[in-house]
């Protein structure tokens, strides 16, 4: 019997996946073959950071709740050269009820995924790998059905008939590499290490974290769990070999070099060197598959953005397969949109990420100079809320998706492609067991009769509108849709319609 979506890799991305299907009433099975390679060790975190989009886009599955009573807020960020303060990201700016980062180490964010996942009636299939799949290229855009091969933990092997694959098996992607999906980019390398380990010595603020200029290069102190930190420091470019991984005193020389004085590391949990650059594959889809996640793009650890934005890939794919495979949908330009959306919203993290990496590894003498004098202005982050935003991801829209409804004359309040920011309280839009549009406007007959005619694609319920002279549409993912002046409901209706029609 056929299912509806197979998830190969049950790491983060692929969980978030599974469950969002499975609420949405998608059958899936999630097949995960375990990394051979050093970062499977739990003592390992990776991502340490969730941000207030990622919360915001947990919220509907009533999942972040837990993650906040897991995680630790970090309210601020300062950035220090020479002594003085230069800039100061204050997260308590955000305009999110998760105004905040939240810092989870990654194991903690998997358990949590599979325990929502468990609940949901899904368990993930260990030591069961991806092998090959039935259809390549062009073949995948025409069949109604793909047959995939996967390994069994006895030793054999299994068909998986299924509607379609998603493979979310991260950077080494065995999905991608058999749908000969490269990845592309690269840029600008610069090499860094890595320290997860308790500091001794004077107090740092528990719940902000610092970033030191130095003119040898950057030193940031992040806040981690149980009276950890993270240390994080620049190499300079990457050339020729690879970072080695650094020891204890190593940490110790770079924290004396360039932070505050008196801090003493010990008892490392991690020590690590890695060659930062963003990497991402031309087309998040090829037909009936799909890539997310690390499988589909790789940012530089620094920016602490990879899971975050792999994790919003998958919830931004769900709603579409889901609305798609019931039927409800028909329209190609709605999983069109996934790599529209999930490419550029990458590809404006990769830049805001890339000019903080760029100004905090400069070497130049007056470089620095100039970037300490100017500091928020030379990164092109002025006002400083904005830099908040962007690295909450609050600010990302989708401004060029096909799902935007047409342009209007200014409103007031997000156009199409935007976030409508959501109400602290209040149900998210695209929560419940199927996804649904809201419609932020006031009653009157010809938004009823919309309502009536399009119940499977909207909330039964109106919520306020921002102003009683418009009408907004919002996806399931809480992005505006499509927005009405001057109450004009047919607009909504026509762009209910045309989702529905092939
Ligand atoms: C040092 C470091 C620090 C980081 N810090 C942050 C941070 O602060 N914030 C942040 O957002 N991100 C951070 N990241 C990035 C984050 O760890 C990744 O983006 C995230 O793990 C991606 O999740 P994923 O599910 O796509 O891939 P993975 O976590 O790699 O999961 C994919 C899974 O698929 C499995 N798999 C592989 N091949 C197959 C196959 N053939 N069949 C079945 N299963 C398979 C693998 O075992 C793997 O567990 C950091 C990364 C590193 C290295």
């Amino acid at each position: 019997m056929s299912i509806d979506v197979l998830i190969v890799g049950g790491g983060p991305v692929g969980m978030t996946l599974a469950a969002e299907l499975t609420r949405y009433g998608l059958s899936v099975r999630v097949v995960h073959q375990t990394y051979s390679e050093p970062l499977s060790d739990p003592a390992k975190a990776r991502a340490l950071f969730l941000w207030s989009r990622t919360l915001e886009l947990l919220d509907r599955s009533g999942a972040a709740a837990g993650f906040v009573a897991a995680g630790q807020k970090l309210t601020a960020g300062n950035i220090l050269a020479e002594g003085k303060a230069i800039d100061r990201i204050d997260f308590s700016e955000v305009e999110s009820p998760y105004n905040f980062m939240l810092t989870v180490p990654q194991r903690e964010t998997e358990r949590l995924l599979e325990a929502q996942l468990n609940q949901l009636g899904v368990q993930v299939e260990r030591d069961t790998g991806f092998i090959s799949l039935s259809h390549t290229g062009a073949e995948l855009a025409r069949t109604t059905g793909l047959k995939v091969v996967i390994s069994k933990p006895n030793g054999g092997h299994e068909v998986v008939e299924t509607k379609w694959l998603v493979g979310c098996d991260g950077v080494q992607s065995s999905v991608r590499k058999f749908l000969e999906m490269p990845l592309l980019g690269g840029g600008r390398q610069t090499d860094w290490v890595l320290a997860d380990l308790p500091l001794t010595g004077i107090g740092l603020n528990p719940s902000e974290f610092t970033v030191f200029w130095h003119e040898k290069g950057t030193l940031a102190i992040f806040p981690a769990q149980a009276g950890g930190y993270r240390i994080v420091a620049d190499l300079g470019k990457g050339t020729g070999v690879e970072p080695h991984t650094p020891g204890l005193s190593e940490i110790q020389a770079l924290l004396d070099e360039r932070g505050p004085g008196g801090l003493t590391a010990s008892e490392p949990v991690w020590l690590s060197a890695f060659r930062a650059s963003d990497r991402k594959v031309r087309d998040y889809r090829m037909g009936r598959a799909f890539v997310a996640g690390d499988a589909a793009n790789l940012h530089s650890p620094i920016g602490g953005q990879g899971l975050n934005m792999g994790m919003q890939d998958a919830i931004n794919l769900a709603w579409k397969l889901a609305l798609v495979t019931k039927g409800t949908c028909r329209n190609e330009k709605l999983l069109a949109s996934y790599n529209v959306e999930r490419g550029g919203a990458s590809g404006l993290m990769t830049s805001t990420v890339a000019r903080l990496t760029a100004a905090a590894s400069a070497r130049n003498q007056p470089v620095q100079t100039i970037r300490n004098l100017l500091a928020g202005a030379l990164m092109g982050l002025s006002p400083r809320r904005r830099v908040a935003g962007g690295l909450a991801d609050i600010s990302t829209g989708y401004a060029h998706t096909p799902l935007n409804g047409p342009e209007e004359r200014a409103f007031p309040g997000p156009g199409p492609g935007e976030r409508m920011p959501p109400v602290k309280g209040e149900v998210p839009v695209g929560a419940g067991d199927t996804p649904r549009f809201a419609l932020y406007a006031d009653a009157s007959p010809e938004i009823n009769d919309v309502l009536r005619q399009h119940a499977d694609l909207l909330e039964p319920v109106l919520r306020p509108p921002l102003s009683r002279r418009c009408v907004w549409l919002v996806r399931p993912d809480g992005y505006v849709a499509a927005v009405s002046l001057d109450l004009d409901v047919k607009l909504i209706a026509d762009y209910l319609e045309a989702l529905k029609e092939e």
